[in-house]
């Protein structure tokens, strides 16, 4: 999940003491516990202590060696690890289900910290810990109920592929093989991301709606520059690479992205506006029922949190130019970063920016490796296995509503090459609740041991003989 975190006062909830956890409950934070006090960030190569340990799990529920396959990998210089594991159906009557988390983390510096990021901590009602929610909690979650249904000798109907990438925060070298790999060799038909998706609670940890990942705008880095011959700068030529990469920026700024959706960002919106009265929610309502409604095309164009939503988006994030206070510059560069809708494309893209500078002395460049990803067609029986999910934890009236992302989670690679992929989460956040990669993340307690049923129902839904 590559949710930037906003800071945002600490509530303090009740604390829930003394409260009797199952054996399955307590073996879960056991594996959390173990997985977040792993410092698996850029820089450390701890990530196969992450694989060795949950091995060892899964080993001990009854997973063979021909069922664990521990793959190195190279992301730029430094060593991690890729993990699948098979839960093999005695007679699949399906293709199977390819489960994905990510056993990395951003890092997090102590001293920056209130509490140690690398130790979980458990305190005024929350777990707190780097990874406590991106994506720690995902791996418990998966693995946590592999061996849960294995030591209940559960059979599935169809494989159940576990899917653990050692780089998601980084280079996603990892992400990208391992969906290689998946697309070959268990061609599932369809994938269930735990990085992605949850529940979403108001402040007072009621819940409000249940969002499935379905989309991913494509994240794409352009790098513009301006070449001259330069000069002195006592005798300046009528060109200037400054100039005119400001005159560049300044047209892509003026120009809007046409305005897109699809069923997905639709029901989104619209679902979004029902819970507001004010100016924004008025707007989201009326795009969701008329996409060309200028007036509130307008209206979710000037508010950050919705422009992405409505449309691509590239905007001008760095600059570098110039080489001495009296010389005329010889390069200017911008970086622009692009949100690429869903379905439009990057070269489509490129040729919009190039169209808008209107400049063949501005030159372009591709500098982010990048993932085109379309977005998923919502599935009947996922939708229908996460509502049986929620209802058993008790949450019975809230709307289960597909969105799309800014951009980042492995579930990408798989939607490129075809696979329809739902990040359908199983915790429960406050909104501005989960500090993922910022700083003292953190996870409610409740919704800890709340969600720890949500892949363990979704699996027997989805993969459990018919019942009656
Ligand atoms: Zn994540």
């Amino acid at each position: 999940m590559s949710l930037l975190a906003a800071a945002a006062a600490v509530s303090i909830a009740p604390i829930a003491s003394g409260q009797e956890r199952t054996e399955f409950e307590q073996q879960a934070r056991e594996i959390y516990r173990n997985v977040v006090e792993v410092r698996s960030a850029r820089g450390h190569e701890n990530v196969p202590k992450i694989v060795d340990y949950v091995v060892g799990e899964l080993k001990a529920a009854g997973f063979s060696d021909e069922d664990i396959e521990v793959t190195d990998y190279d992301n730029d210089g430094e060593a991690t690890q890729g993990l699948v594991v098979w839960y093999r159906s005695p007679d699949p009557q399906d293709k199977p289900i390819a489960l994905l988390a990510h056993m990395d983390v951003v890092d997090a510096l102590a001293e920056d910290w209130v509490r140690e990021p690398y130790k979980l901590i458990e305190e005024e009602g929350y777990f707190f810990g780097r990874g406590t929610a991106d994506n720690k909690y995902g791996v418990t979650s998966l693995v946590a109920t592999f061996i849960r249904l294995k030591e209940e000798g559960f059979e599935p109907t169809r494989d159940l592929v576990m899917v653990l990438s050692g780089d998601e925060e980084t280079g996603m070298v990892s992400t990208r093989a391992q969906a290689n790999w998946v697309a070959e060799e268990v061609d599932p038909a369809f994938v269930l991301n735990a990085d992605a998706g949850g529940l979403g609670l108001d402040d007072n940890g009621e819940p409000l709606d249940y969002g499935i990942q379905g989309a991913e705008k494509t994240y794409a880095t352009f790098e513009l520059t301006v070449t001259n011959p330069g000069g002195h700068s006592s005798a300046p030529r009528a060109d200037n690479a400054i100039y005119e990469l400001a005159d560049a920026l300044k047209k892509i700024e003026a120009y809007k992205f046409p305005v897109r959706y699809n069923d997905l960002t639709l029901a989104s919106i619209e679902a979004a506006g029902r819970k507001r009265l004010d100016r924004l929610g008025n707007a989201q309502r009326a795009f969701a029922a008329d996409p060309t409604d200028e007036d509130a095309i307008e209206v979710l164009r000037a508010n950050p949190a919705t422009v992405g939503q409505i449309g691509t988006t590239c905007i001008a994030t760095m600059l570098r130019a110039g080489h001495a206070e009296n010389a005329l510059p010889q390069s200017a560069t911008a970086t622009v970063n692009c949100r690429i809708f869903p379905g439009v494309g990057i070269e489509a893209t490129e040729a919009t920016l190039k169209d808008v500078v209107g400049n063949e002395d501005v030159q372009f460049e591709l500098i982010s490796d990048l993932v085109e990803s379309p977005e998923s067609g919502m599935r009947e029986d996922v939708l229908a296995a996460v509502e049986t999910a929620l209802e058993a934890r008790g949450v019975t009236d809230v709307d289960i509503i597909p969105h799309m992302s800014a951009g980042g989670t492995d579930g990408m690679h798989y939607r490129n090459l075809g696979y329809d992929t739902y990040g359908v989460g199983g915790a429960a956040a406050k909104q501005n609740d989960t500090f993922a990669h910022g700083l003292n993340e953190r996870l409610l307690v409740s919704s800890f041991y709340d969600g720890l049923d949500h892949f363990y129902i979704i699996l027997k839904e989805l993969a459990g003989p018919e019942e009656g």
